[in-house]
């Protein structure tokens, strides 16, 4: 006997920004047996996972895999292989991700310029352009998906002007991946970190990264084998090799590859997880996919607005996953979430910096992104509000939302 039960976790609904909740075939997945790392079959299904990212990151890149460890461990992997002490990288910043970049950034002893825009707007890429042309930096890393600020960043100039300059491009596209489209190769983009916990609704504990031979160059010139592994014709010394061991992406590279260098013991019950999320994900479809998260969107927003709350995102940069609500005059924002999950088991966000206090964030991603769940969160979000005397229009939130997706089944609105 023990003073401790067994686990008992209570069934939430998750809408924010993730974890959010995750499918039930992969937490099926992961009570899948154990296998060694080398074992055929498990290689096999490292194999599979590496072809299903590349397809979900739009790109013919050879290297698509996943880093062990939550989304920023693939962030620092692809910052500290690629930066050597006093590089020049420019980190456009809209929002809490991008000091995070930044802070990676000069971890990893770069000399970082920075571009600031008030939170809630995002950058005209022709300025982005000019300030690389300016600066010409090695690396631009910016963010995609700003869950902060619930803002989505367009790349599609930002990566072919790059190319152009010389410059490498590191996206963090964390929070839009499998949510919103990510189109790699025709941005022109070189490196790319996703994210699990999000809307992929695998749980938090890799990273999936991707990147092209350009990168590819400068981790072969930087590369050095661990000695204990080391062969004939391997460096073990070189001028500037990568800072961390962990997070090397040149030996994470001969691991994933046919070479098969013995590195990390991959984390085998994760790697069952993103495989099965992922296959979930290609057997929907990206575009589906993407449809089905405006869909939910869009019943949110009309929902909210029928509510009479204000919206903060409602901008054509709006990141379609995440929603962000501005929390009325008098209410105490924190209270009203903490109601929420009490009484109904529902968990929505804060924010954070300048938009602490000022805004919740709702999020519709991955398994999370249902129809019960949209309208379980209005109907709850009003009697909370209610009871926050909060000056709302009652019985019209979930109403709009049923409103939003009898049209879509109309077929009176294109999304
Ligand atoms: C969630 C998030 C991260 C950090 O992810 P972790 O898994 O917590 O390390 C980074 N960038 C963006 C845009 C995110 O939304």
């Amino acid at each position: 006997m023990t003073k401790y039960r067994e686990i008992h976790a209570p069934l939430r609904t998750i809408m924010t920004p993730g974890p959010v909740e995750a499918d039930p075939r992969v937490l099926r997945a992961m009570a899948t047996p154990i296998l060694g790392q080398f074992d055929p079959e498990f290689t096999r299904m490292m194999n599979e996972t590496m072809e299903m990212l590349r397809e979900t990151f739009q790109t013919k890149n050879q290297w698509a895999f996943p880093v062990d460890g939550t989304s920023r461990s693939g962030i620092e992997a692809v910052l500290c292989s690629l930066i050597e002490p006093g590089d020049k990288v420019l980190v456009p910043i809209f929002g809490r991700f991008g000091h995070l970049l930044t802070e990676i950034a000069e971890r990893s002893g770069a000399e970082v310029h920075l571009m600031e825009c008030t939170w809630g707007e995002v950058f005209d890429q022709q300025a982005v352009i000019d300030e690389v042309k300016r600066v010409q930096p090695k690396i631009v890393a910016i963010v995609h998906g700003e869950t902060s600020t619930g803002c989505m960043q367009p790349l599609d100039r930002i990566g072919p002007a790059c190319r152009e300059l010389g410059v490498l491009t590191v996206v963090d596209a964390v929070a839009s991946i499998g949510g919103a489209p990510v189109e790699v190769d025709e941005w022109q983009l070189d490196a790319v970190i996703g994210g699990t916990q999000k809307c992929i609704s695998v749980p938090s504990g890799m990273a999936p990264v991707t990147y092209n031979e350009r990168v590819e160059r400068i981790l072969a010139s930087r590369k050095k084998v661990e000695r204990g592994v080391a062969q004939e014709g391997d460096r073990r010394e070189v001028a500037h090799p990568i800072r961390s061991n962990y997070f090397d992406l040149s030996q994470l590279q001969d691991y994933w590859g046919p070479r098969r260098l013995n590195h990390h013991t991959e984390a085998t019950s994760m790697l069952y997880a993103l495989r099965e999320g992922l296959r979930i994900l290609l057997e929907e479809g990206l575009e589906e996919r993407f449809e089905r998260h405006r869909l939910h969107e869009k019943a949110l927003m009309a929902g909210l607005r029928g509510m009479g709350l204000e919206l903060f995102n409602d901008v054509p940069w709006k990141l379609p996953v995440v929603t962000c609500v501005k929390i009325p005059a008098g209410v105490d924002g924190e209270s009203v979430r903490k109601m929420l999950l009490e009484q109904f088991g529902i968990e929505i966000a804060s924010s954070f910096g300048p938009l602490h206090g000022q805004i919740w964030r709702i999020g519709t991603m991955g398994y999370s992104c249902r129809k019960e769940n949209v309208l379980f969160v209005l109907a709850a979000l009003e009697a909370v509000l209610i009871r926050h005397h909060a000056p709302i229009t009652i019985g019209r939130g979930v109403q709009e939302a049923l409103d939003a997706y009898e049209r879509v089944q109309l077929g009176a609105v294109t999304l």
